[in-house]
């Protein structure tokens, strides 16, 4: 385990050794394996007597500076890089779930972890339940005797409900379950589930952790003891980050805290700009006071985060012709770019669910999602405000 400093500092100085080149800035290791010096170095390296590189579907320089300094900067003692956010949520579940194993997951998680919930696990014995957001009081009593984990996101996508992550962390040690946190929406500059209790803390690094919109990526972090149990998995099944990936998402973390302070900074003004519009029926966003758990999100969050939500005045019609007026705001199903980006979730990232599933997650017929990237928000709110006058 490496120094904590603070937050800046951990993000920029963390990095591999540097090479008899004195290269300033970590060079990219493509390779897919290393050589021994030896028979018996190759031996006890294989026997885990000593740490090294051996291959690079196991560790890699890149993956290691870009796994170390996420675990400084999320507070968790191990981890491990995956090639995208879904193989980090299936891993993180796979490698310790078996037969017969239960897991009780916030009913509004991401659309392809319902698929895995739904569909794959089933097929492997592995059932589930989902739990309201809304309803804390009836999480305890879905907790089975056979429940191994509980999985949520918070804040939600694209609801943005929030979950008391010091309350979860409490109820979960109390049911010795492990509690998984998909931190994707918050980065770990935003909240840190393993301070309240989380066990494995889960990301897309695609999201705001690339936060330029280039490459895919994820990451498993948490307890040592369960990381083992993910690493062994992971070794062996092969869902390994690119170390090209890992070079850039290592250099991408060093201007998270910048990104992440002026993405929320124009989500907060966009938020509060759209909240006086008559065309709009409701805005969602952590950091608005009308935000029914204000108190909360100000509690385990720094900043509100880069999504913004609203709901425009005449359903799913209306949220059409909004999109098809904006001028500049990209329409993408991505998030986290520099790049303003709006989407229709009821039409394209959670259309697969049926219509009472979309209402239960707070999926009304005419919410945009707005993920508020780092243009000027002036300009972002005009190109809002001409599309709302359609
Ligand atoms: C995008 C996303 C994922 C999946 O990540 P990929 O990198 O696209 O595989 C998982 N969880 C959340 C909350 C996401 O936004």
């Amino acid at each position: 385990m490496l120094e904590k400093r603070n937050f800046e500092t951990d993000a920029v100085r963390t990095q591999s050794e540097r090479t008899d080149f004195r290269e300033h800035s970590t060079p990219l290791y493509l390779t897919s394996s290393f050589v021994f010096d030896d028979a018996e170095q190759a031996r006890a390296l294989f026997a885990d007597e000593v740490s090294g590189n051996i291959y690079t579907r196991f560790s890699n320089p890149n993956n290691t500076e870009f796994i170390e300094k996420l675990c400084l900067l999320e507070g968790t003692e191990d981890g491990i890089a995956t090639a995208s956010g879904m193989a980090a949520m299936y891993i993180s579940m796979a490698s310790l779930l078996k037969a017969g194993d239960h897991v009780l997951a916030s009913r509004s998680v991401f659309g392809s972890t319902h698929q895995i919930l739904n569909i794959i696990f089933p097929r492997f014995n592995i059932s589930h339940s989902y739990a309201d957001l809304g309803d804390p009081d009836s999480w305890e009593k879905q907790i089975l005797p056979n429940t191994k984990m509980i999985f949520v996101e918070t804040p939600s996508n694209p609801s943005l409900d929030l979950i008391d992550l010091e309350w979860l962390g409490k109820l979960a040690a109390k049911h010795k379950v492990i509690l998984n946190v998909d931190n994707c929406f918050a980065t770990p500059y935003l909240q840190n589930p393993s301070k309240w209790g989380a066990d494995l803390v889960t990301h897309s690094a695609t999201k705001f952790i690339d936060g330029q919109g280039r490459v895919i990526g994820g990451a498993v972090l948490g307890k040592k003891a369960l990381i083992k149990e993910v690493r062994f998995f992971a070794r062996h099944t092969g869902p390994a980050m690119s170390p090209f990936n890992a070079w850039l998402l290592s250099k991408s973390l060093e201007t998270l805290a910048v990104r992440m302070e002026k993405h929320c900074a124009n989500a907060l003004d966009l938020a509060q700009w759209l909240e006086n519009r008559s065309e709009v029926e409701y805005v969602k966003y952590p950091f608005l006071s009308s935000h029914p758990q204000y108190a909360l999100a100000k509690k385990q969050m720094r900043l509100g985060g880069g999504v913004v939500t609203f709901e425009i005045k005449g359903g799913i019609e209306a949220g059409r012709k909004f999109l098809n007026s904006l001028k500049m705001l990209s329409l993408s199903a991505n998030l986290g770019d520099t790049r303003s980006i709006a989407t229709h979730p009821a039409s394209t990232t959670h259309s697969k669910l049926i219509d009472t599933e979309r209402l239960a997650v707070g999926i009304t017929p005419g919410l945009i999602r707005v993920s508020v990237g780092l243009e000027n928000i002036k300009d972002v709110i005009a190109d809002i405000a001409q599309a709302l006058k359609f």
